[in-house]
C-alpha cells in the first residue's frame, strides 16, 4: 500500500517518495510553498508541516517569526486575541 502525496493527493511510489514533515511527497511536489523552488531532504525548512526554501525563510523571516511567536504564545496559553 503506497501513501498519498501531501501536495497532489496522488499515490507516491517508492522511487519518487520523499518522506518529510511526517508526510510523503513526490520529489516533484516537494517544493517551496512560496517560490516553488524544488527542495530535497537536505535543504528544506519545515514550518507548520509545509516545506520552504532557505531563501524564502530569510525573506519572510519577519512574518515567520511573528507567526512562530503567535504559535508559541498559543501553546503557552498566553495568547489573547486583541484585534
Ligand atoms: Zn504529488
Ligand atoms: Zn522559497
Amino acid at each position: 500500500m503506497n501513501p498519498q502525496c501531501a501536495r497532489c493527493g496522488k499515490v507516491v511510489y517508492p522511487t519518487e517518495k520523499v518522506n518529510c514533515l511526517d508526510k510523503y511527497w513526490h520529489k516533484g511536489c516537494f517544493h517551496c510553498e512560496v517560490c516553488k523552488m524544488a527542495l530535497n531532504m537536505n535543504n528544506y525548512k519545515g514550518y507548520e508541516k509545509k516545506p520552504y526554501c532557505n531563501a524564502t525563510r530569510a525573506v519572510c523571516s519577519e512574518t515567520v517569526t511573528l507567526l512562530e511567536q503567535i504559535a508559541h504564545l498559543a501553546l503557552l496559553g498566553a495568547w489573547t486575541f486583541t484585534l
